[in-house]
């Protein structure tokens, strides 16, 4: 029954003169989000308000699922709307709305009515008093609860007049693209897809690089990984996913250095790289899905080691979360599944028996001196060869 929806944003309502730009931020997320979905959509803003209405045939959940993706969204609002022909007319209409929606009429209810179009003939008070009467009337099961009704009937009185009730939660967060972009190095793991869909959240555009070094990780886990951007993208949009093969820095590493700093100097090379590449595709930081203390290499000692051969912010949101706590936002925004497939990811084929917890930071920089003789040669190799994949 429902062919229209009210979109309400939390934050964005507060930012002030800039707020419009966030709207509109907003507003053209929503429409690409809708534009997969079959159907056509009108996307209108009016006085602190977004509606989108569809016209004609389209799939409700479908459209709402696509909704429930879009930053900057705090709760969709399925709704209906009617021409002004009349209060009694207005009557009958949420009479039949309440009928339609609720089935069970043994509920608490409020009506909660906005005028906007001031030259309508009753004020907000008695069309909450005369809709209510009318609707007690109508199902004697109903009763008032002004305080915390079970259902809170809103009637937007404007052009045209806009009933809802229900409001489905929306991700919320910000628009994506308000906040600049990062880049995201993005692992076949559990936690780098949660870690980039949290700093989405905050209104940042994604992309990402993943460090492939085939054939000790195979193509599976590379397509794991595409998977997993996919996943993700359909909260932030596109992203483009740079894949980087790692294989022969790892040898080199391997060959040059001692095995228990192997971890620490590899991922100093995929921070170094990653930087790089986020320089060049104006990135404004790094993300990593990086939490202290669960492996070796994200002990504090560690996390300076990594830390220290980039300039740009290192953005870590889950840096004090516990696992549990991790793997219940990967199930939440569906990554989980796809994550805990078993395809070696490049530092597990590597890991040494025992990888150093304290590593001290001068000794790492004097082991990488073992690499001058190559390592550059190889990173700029490794650049070159830099395989692009736009994932949508
Ligand atoms: P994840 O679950 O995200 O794979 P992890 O627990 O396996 O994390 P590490 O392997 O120590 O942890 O990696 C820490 C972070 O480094 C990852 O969250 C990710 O951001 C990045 N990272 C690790 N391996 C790769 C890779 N092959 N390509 C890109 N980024 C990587
Ligand atoms: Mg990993």
């Amino acid at each position: 029954m429902f062919t229209a929806f009210l979109i309400k944003y939390a934050e964005i309502g507060i930012k002030g003169r800039n707020r419009y730009l966030f709207e509109d931020a907003l507003i053209h997320q929503m429409k690409f989000a809708l534009k997969k979905c079959e159907g056509r959509f009108l996307i209108s803003k009016t006085q602190g308000r977004i509606f989108v209405e569809a016209e004609g045939e389209f799939d409700y959940d479908e459209a709402v699922g696509r909704l429930q993706h879009v930053f900057g969204i705090s709760g969709i609002c399925p709704m209906i709307y009617v021409e002004d022909e009349g209060f009694e007319k207005l009557c009958d209409t949420v009479v039949k709305y309440m009928d339609d929606v609720y089935p069970d009429k043994n509920k608490t209810f409020k009506v909660n009515c906005r005028r906007a179009k001031k030259s309508y003939p009753k004020d907000s008070m008695e069309v909450n008093a005369d809709l209510g009467e009318a609707l007690l009337k109508a199902y004697p099961g109903l009763r008032v609860d002004v305080h915390q009704p079970e259902i809170l009937l809103n009637v937007e009185i404007r052009e045209k007049i806009y009933i809802y009730s229900e409001i489905i939660p929306g991700p919320g967060g910000m628009p994506v693209g308000t906040g600049g972009k990062a880049m995201l190095l993005l692992s076949g793991g559990i936690d780098s897809p949660v870690a980039g869909y949290m700093i989405a959240k905050r209104g940042v555009k994604i992309d990402a690089v993943y460090f492939h070094a085939p054939p000790y990780t195979s193509e599976r886990a590379r397509q794991k990984v595409v998977d997993l951007a996919r996943l993700v993208s359909r909260y932030t949009g596109p992203i483009y996913l740079h894949v980087i093969n790692f294989t022969d820095i790892q040898l080199y590493i391997y060959e040059k250095c001692p095995h228990e700093e192997l971890t620490i100097i590899m991922r100093r090379y995929m921070m170094r790289i990653a930087e790089h590449i986020a320089r060049e595709t104006e990135c404004l930081g790094l993300i990593t899905g990086e939490s202290i203390g669960q492996v070796a290499s994200q002990t504090m000692s560690s996390l300076i080691a990594t830390n220290e051969v980039c300039e740009l912010p290192v953005y870590r949101p889950l840096i004090g979360f516990d696992k549990e706590e991790i793997v219940a936002v990967a199930k939440k925004i569906d990554t989980f599944e796809t994550s805990i497939q078993p395809f070696e990811d490049c530092c597990t084929i590597f890991v040494a028996k025992h990888p150093v917890t304290k590593p001290n930071v001068n000794i790492i920089r004097r082991h990488e001196h073992n690499l001058d003789e190559k390592i550059e040669a190889l990173v700029k190799t490794a650049l070159e060869k830099d395989e692009l994949i736009i994932v949508e």
